[in-house]
């Protein structure tokens, strides 16, 4: 059976969405926000209405079969899934479009593209679900000398070639996507256990590139620990690093590449960590007061060692949006999993530690609870959640989440200084009030990983604008109250000016040296990172 198309406008493959229940529940939810009848609707174009310009290059003979300058596809590969990239997908504007997508079907095509690429001064955008929310697969010329884009889409490379079971690792390649790289593994039991919320429609070569965070809030869950080994196809050649379980020996090449966002090379292949599936779990929903208690008992299972792999605080009003609580209490999303062992001391020390800070268990227990209750509302919304942005974005609703980190001793004053901000932002540029709301979404302990929501209502015609202004106001204070302007979302060419200057000057020319290494003409991702 063939696959349906990812859709040009929207999250997942084209027929999929919001039922019409979901929206309608959706919509009355901000019909009370913003306390208005009827939202002024704009439908983004049909395919076939997108300008763009002529292709300014054509592939060479020899790269042709795995080349397309079909309209789809290079209107699919434009934008990522940020609201930016929704504001101007609905508007119809596709101007930076790249003139060819290339679906290289081996290594050597993705080394062949580069050296055509660097001949024919075209940039080149590493490209493996669009998944992005920080605008890091948009083709740029601004600032270059190039002529054209070609994006090298890595769809193709997507095998799992080896596995070691006695390590427990697997060779994989960069453009396999979230369900297709566990459906490899799963034969043998094993697991990345990598689950980002963009999980099904993203790729392990993306992650890598952006140092994502899975869905688990302690241990285990950044990319960054299961990568073992790389694989990367750089303009100047071909790296390989060594397949190790740990190594001293100076700064760590593979370092150097997660994180990268495609500047330095092409992921190709990565051997990564594997575990066993985990077969004991428990877990459930915790009620709290107010979030900063709820805050004080998740630092101290935090620091007392008991890695939870879920272990989310939902604000009171981000519990009611997600049907978790009826916005009177914080609630906890709290479980343990384990390939291993049983884990009923673990929940039951960590709902001492809530205990302590007036938490209690929410419905009849936690022992298995993580599908019940407000628990199991919040995972549905979770899952759901992608699918709703492009059809608020028609009805102006500028509905969008940043995320970042901060210690534990600054983190109340910091939330609250980031929640105004961002909320007087709203109200001056959208003259209503508008909504922010915060969870956890990883906890560490020396400090959380807070993740605002914002809620505002726009206006057709000037969302990209007014989006700006308010992601600007609330980076401003995420920056100025001492987070970083990203947690695992990455830095992108959206979240530039603020990364410049968290990132100390001297690492950044550390970094442009680097580059000029590995990538002598600057054909890769330019803007992304550092300047062209
Ligand atoms: C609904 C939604 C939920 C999300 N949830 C999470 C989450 O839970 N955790 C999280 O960390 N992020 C999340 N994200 C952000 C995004 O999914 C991640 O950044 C993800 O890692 C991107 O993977 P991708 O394959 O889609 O990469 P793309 O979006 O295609 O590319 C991202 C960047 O990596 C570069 N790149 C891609 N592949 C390669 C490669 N093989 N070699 C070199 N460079 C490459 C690109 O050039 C670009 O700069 C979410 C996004 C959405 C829309």
């Amino acid at each position: 059976m063939t696959e349906r198309r990812l859709k040009h406008f929207g999250w997942g493959r084209e027929g999929e969405g919001l039922t019409a229940e979901e929206e309608t529940a959706a919509l009355a939810r901000y019909r009370r926000l913003f306390k208005v009848e009827l939202f002024d609707e704009v439908m983004p174009p049909p395919l076939s209405d997108i300008e763009l310009g002529r292709p300014r290059l054509a592939p060479p003979p020899a790269l042709a079969p795995c080349c397309s300058s079909d309209p789809y596809d290079r209107v699919a590969h434009t934008y990522g899934k940020s609201f930016s990239d929704y504001a101007r997908g609905l508007a119809g504007r596709y101007d930076h479009a790249p003139d060819v997508v290339a679906y290289p079907r081996n290594e050597a095509e993705v080394a062949a593209i580069l050296d055509w690429a660097g001949g024919a001064q075209a940039v080149v955008t590493p490209f493996g679900g669009g998944s992005t929310v920080v605008g890091g697969v948009e083709p740029r010329l601004d600032g270059t000398a190039y002529k054209a884009a070609i994006t090298l889409d890595l769809r193709h490379l997507n095998r799992v070639l080896e596995i070691d079971p006695t390590s427990r690792a697997a060779r994989i390649e960069a453009g396999v996507f979230g369900p297709a790289l566990e459906a490899q593994l799963r034969p043998q039991a094993l697991t990345l256990r990598h689950f980002p919320q963009s999980f099904e429609y993203s790729t392990l070569g993306g992650w890598i590139a952006t140092r994502s965070g899975g869905h688990f809030a302690t241990l285990y869950t950044h990319i960054d620990d299961f990568v073992e080994s790389l694989r990367v196809v750089t303009p100047g050649g071909v790296i390989e690093t060594r397949r190790l379980p740990g190594s001293g020996a100076g700064p760590s090449p593979d370092r150097l590449f997660i994180g990268s966002e495609g500047i330095l090379g092409v992921i190709t292949q990565a051997w990564m960590r594997l575990q066993d599936r985990p077969r004991f779990r428990a877990g459930g929903a915790v009620r709290f007061a107010d979030f900063f208690s709820a805050a004080r008992a998740v630092r101290a299972i935090a620091q007392a060692g008991l890695y939870p792999t879920n272990c989310r605080i939902l604000d009171p009003q981000e519990a009611l949006n997600t049907g978790a609580a009826d916005g009177s209490a914080a609630i906890l999303v709290l479980a343990f999993e384990s390939a291993d062992h049983p884990l009923d001391t673990w929940i039951g020390r960590a709902l001492e530690c809530c205990a302590d800070h007036g938490g209690s268990p929410e419905g009849a227990g936690v022992a298995d609870g993580h599908r019940e209750g407000a628990a199991e509302a919040w995972r549905n919304a979770f899952i759901r959640m992608p699918y709703a942005r492009e059809r608020l974005v028609r009805r102006a609703i500028i509905a969008d989440t940043f995320e970042t980190a901060i210690t534990w001793e600054r983190f109340e004053a910091f939330h609250d200084t980031v929640k105004t901000a961002t909320e007087t932002a709203i109200r001056e540029v959208t003259g209503r009030p508008g909504q922010v709301t915060c969870r956890f979404t990883h906890v560490y302990p020396d400090g959380p990983a807070p993740y605002f929501s914002f809620h505002a209502l726009g206006r057709h015609g000037d969302l990209l604008a007014q989006w700006r202004a308010i992601k600007s106001a609330a980076s401003e204070a995420l920056i100025a109250a001492g987070g970083t302007i990203t947690h695992h979302h990455a830095v992108g060419r959206d979240h530039r000016p603020w990364y410049d200057r968290e990132a100390p000057e001297l690492f950044a020319a550390a970094l442009r040296a680097a580059k000029h290494a590995l990538d002598p003409q600057g054909l890769l991702n330019p803007g992304v990172l550092l300047d062209p």
